[in-house]
């Protein structure tokens, strides 16, 4: 166990370009401090829509060879954001991208929306046992907006990490470990507010429609954000890690768009919520950093 980085930060994300849109900048700044960065992303969003026409025959309904495209996406993401630990639960093609809530994909073989909890988080305990992160990142119960595959992540990231330090589960796979933090990502409400005034104000021909502030994963009420990762050093690799994405992200300047084609803005501030164990920081100020507090892991 010596052989681990002083501090060590997992992300659980549902799709290729979830860990770039959200924590890019924080995955980079980390990961160039030399943390453990190790993202697990439990499908390779088989069922996205694709952007550019002249790859639009990869999609579901086509040649459906959008998974195995996309992990060259991440491949590149990642090594854009100089993250070297990158991993899909279970093995590649284990669960499957389950498509937009209520479509039929929800519920066919394999689709990550209809797997066993318990059986997915069986998956990351491994991983947890193994690297032993201090922090978790993840998305809230809703999934940061509702999409079957976020709900689902969320659901196993947080039973996962139960699991990992029950010393009755699964013993002698491995020694429990808890997980000292776990932050689900956030966007604070004015913040939102503020891009989307940029982005009316800048560049308001930039995508052919802009997004609702409620299209961004994770919006909340300022108050309950209660971290903040200053990633204005490293906006230029998650600009770039978001452009590998090529199927799903097109990025203009400090905005982007998904297939909705409608623009929103880049955060390069990334901002969580710290849902379980002791925040780093005073009552009432934000933590600065996501090991704030963990001993041995400080700065
Ligand atoms: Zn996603």
């Amino acid at each position: 166990m010596t052989d681990h980085p002083a501090r060590r930060l997992l992300l659980v994300h549902a799709h290729p370009d979830d860990e770039s849109i959200n924590n890019g900048a924080t995955m980079a700044k980390y990961a160039a401090e030399g943390a453990q960065v190790t993202l697990v992303t439990c499908t390779l969003g088989e069922e996205g829509e694709v952007i550019p026409p002249s790859l639009a025959h990869l999609a579901a309904d086509r040649d459906d060879t959008l998974g195995p495209y996309r992990r060259g996406e991440l491949d590149a993401a990642m090594k854009e954001l100089g993250v070297t630990d990158h991993r899909l639960l279970g093995g590649p093609g284990r669960f499957r991208d389950s498509g937009m809530m209520g479509a039929e994909q929800n519920h066919r073989p394999g689709a990550f929306w209809a797997a066993d909890v318990d059986d997915a988080a069986g998956h990351l305990v491994e991983v947890i046992r193994s690297v032993r992160p201090q922090v978790l990142v993840t998305y809230d119960p809703d999934g940061g907006y509702g999409h079957p595959d976020h709900v689902q992540t969320h659901r196993v990231a947080m039973r996962a990490a139960d699991l990992a330090a029950d010393p009755a589960y699964r013993a002698g796979s491995g020694a429990p470990h808890r997980i000292a933090k776990i932050y689900w990502n956030r966007v604070p409400r004015t913040v939102a507010e503020e891009g989307f005034a940029r982005l009316r104000a800048t560049a308001p021909d930039a995508f052919p429609g802009i997004a609702a502030i409620d299209d961004v994963p994770g919006v909340v009420d300022d108050s309950r954000v209660t971290a903040q990762i200053d990633g204005a050093a490293h906006a230029a690799a998650k600009s770039a890690a978001m452009r590998a994405h090529v199927t799903q992200i097109a990025v203009d300047g400090p905005f982007f768009a998904l297939s909705n084609d409608l623009g929103q803005p880049v955060f390069t501030t990334e901002y969580y919520e710290l849902v379980r164990g002791d925040s780093g920081a005073p009552q009432g100020v934000r933590e600065d950093d996501l090991f704030a507090g963990v001993a041995g892991a400080e700065r």
